[in-house]
């Protein structure tokens, strides 16, 4: 015990891209079919003779994720065939890339990334209809994108673990960004494969396992975290002998990562060149600065640029760069307000207020921009007290309209003239002397409880806050 070990993790995130067609073929893409072998010809279905056609799209997608990365596109790439046998996979070979990948190096989110690739996803196996298996071709040949990093080594089991969960969010949040991806880990969309190893060495890497089955970057981080454990224990034990390079699946129930096969090495599959599709030179056919140029304002520039502009807490910022349409009603309105100090106000009605309601009720509606900022102004400035503010936010998120007109109509002004409360304030002092008389000998409170009977007074109308410094001088 107490000795320190070093965990190392590397990760391989598959993503299935959004494209009108698949991969090879012109069979539609449509990750939400229900009907099972629809979308299906004899190139997916790998009939003997079929020959595949290159999707250019998903070329295009995945060197946009290579450039928002900051990777080196491929100048000259082609297509392998890794050949293994599984039902899923009906030409005895899935169609990948291994020399040549279109993207190499890039960096995200504390890791460095090896390479990411084009490849195919497999049918689908149904083993869950009773003593026989069925199998859905529908997502066999649809436009499947890897990415790779480099092994990376933490100082502790608790930073791997969250910084493993924070890159797959931070790549769902590019791929949403660039609109190449749905990214949906739940529906398999998106899915994440971490490579783990421990070692009581920073300099030299322990054997590795790779952890399959993570659905939700919760359960990513919860695997890492528990499979790093389990590596220290048998180190700590003297039995890191035990630790073999293995394919281990999550068990979402038991919370508990299991061995499903020794891990098969990369001369297994006999990669070679698929002798039916042509190598590219990709500079030849796409104009990869011009790509560049129009990549989209990504998550770390939003960040860099809301950090700049609009002076707002971090938790708020990564709120409106995980919620891009309710980013751009927060810009609308700071735009109108202009003042770092009502911006500040305006994105906690938003976040807490605003998002509550449209939270609580899916009929909520985002107001105009001018209406939102109308209601922060004048709750900045104290014509309205927060009270009325809120009250006010629940009727313009169901109706539309001009927080002043609502506020004159339902008299929700509050008195903030001094003119117009001096007399009320100094009647209230009369009527409680013993209470002002508190106050002035030194007990603070007093002058709360006078402000209470202020609000009482005028039902709730006056400013508490300009009715307070009228008592302080009053009472002076
Ligand atoms: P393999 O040949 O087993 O596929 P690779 O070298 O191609 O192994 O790496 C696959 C993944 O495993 C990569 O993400 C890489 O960063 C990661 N990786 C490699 N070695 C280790 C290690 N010792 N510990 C954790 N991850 C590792
Ligand atoms: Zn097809
Ligand atoms: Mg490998």
């Amino acid at each position: 015990m107490g000795k320190k070990y070093y965990p190392t993790i590397g990760l391989e995130i598959h993503a299935e891209l959004s494209t009108e067609s698949k991969m090879f073929c012109t069979c539609r893409n449509n990750p939400d079919e229900k009907e099972p072998n629809v979308n299906v010809c004899p190139i997916c279905l790998a009939h003997p003779g079929a020959l595949p056609v290159v999707n250019k799209k998903a070329v295009e997608h995945v060197i946009r994720v290579g450039l928002a990365v900051e990777g080196k596109i491929a100048d000259f790439t082609e297509f392998d065939r890794k050949n293994y046998f599984y039902p899923d996979i009906p030409k005895g070979y899935q169609i990948s890339q291994y020399k040549y990948p279109i993207v190499s190096g890039g960096r995200l989110a504390g890791f460095d990334i090896t390479r990411v690739h084009l490849e195919e996803d497999t049918a689908t196996n149904k083993h869950d209809r009773g003593n026989f298996s069925l199998i859905d071709f529908n997502r066999a040949g649809v436009p499947l994108m890897e990415l790779v990093t480099e092994p990376n080594t933490f100082e502790n089991a608790e930073e791997a673990a969250k910084t493993a969960s924070f890159f797959a969010k931070e790549l769902q949040l590019l791929l949403w960004y660039l609109g190449v991806s749905e990214a949906n880990m739940e529906k398999g969309e998106m899915r994440v494969e971490a490579n783990i190893s421990v070692s009581p060495e920073k300099s030299k890497f322990g054997t590795k396992v790779e952890v399959k089955n993570l659905n939700s970057f919760r359960s990513a981080e919860r695997a890492v975290r528990y499979e790093l454990d389990r590596m220290i224990k048998l180190h700590e034990e003297g039995k890191a002998k035990e630790i073999t390079q293995e394919t281990r699946g999550w068990d979402e129930g038991m919370q508990k990562t299991f061995s499903q096969r020794k891990k098969e090495s990369s001369h297994d599959y006999r990669y070679f060149p698929d002798p039916d599709i042509p190598k590219f030179k990709l500079h030849e056919l796409f104009d990869l600065e011009k790509m560049k140029k129009k990549l989209p304002e990504l998550p770390r520039m939003k960040r860099e640029r809301y950090r700049r502009d609009f002076g707002i807490k971090n938790e708020d910022i990564e709120f409106y760069v995980n919620d891009p349409a309710l980013g751009k009603w927060f810009e609308e309105i700071a735009g109108i307000l202009m003042d770092k100090k009502k911006i500040k106000m305006a994105s906690n009605y938003i976040i807490s207020d605003f998002a509550g309601l449209a939270k609580a009720d899916v009929s909520v509606k985002v107001p105009a921009a001018e209406n939102f900022a109308e209601l922060v102004t004048m709750t900045f400035v104290g014509e309205i007290s927060s009270r009325a503010a809120k009250d006010i936010l629940a009727m313009i998120v169901k109706e539309d309209g001009s927080p002043r007109k609502i506020a004159e109509e339902k008299n929700f002004l509050q008195k903030s003239d001094p003119e117009e409360l001096k007399e009320i304030v100094q009647e209230t002092i009369n009527t409680n002397p013993k209470i002002a008389a508190d106050y002035k000998s030194g007990k603070r409170n007093a002058l709360m409880f006078l402000v209470g009977q202020i609000m009482k007074k005028t039902k709730g109308s006056a400013n508490p806050e300009i009715a307070k410094q009228l008592l302080e001088n009053l009472l002076k």
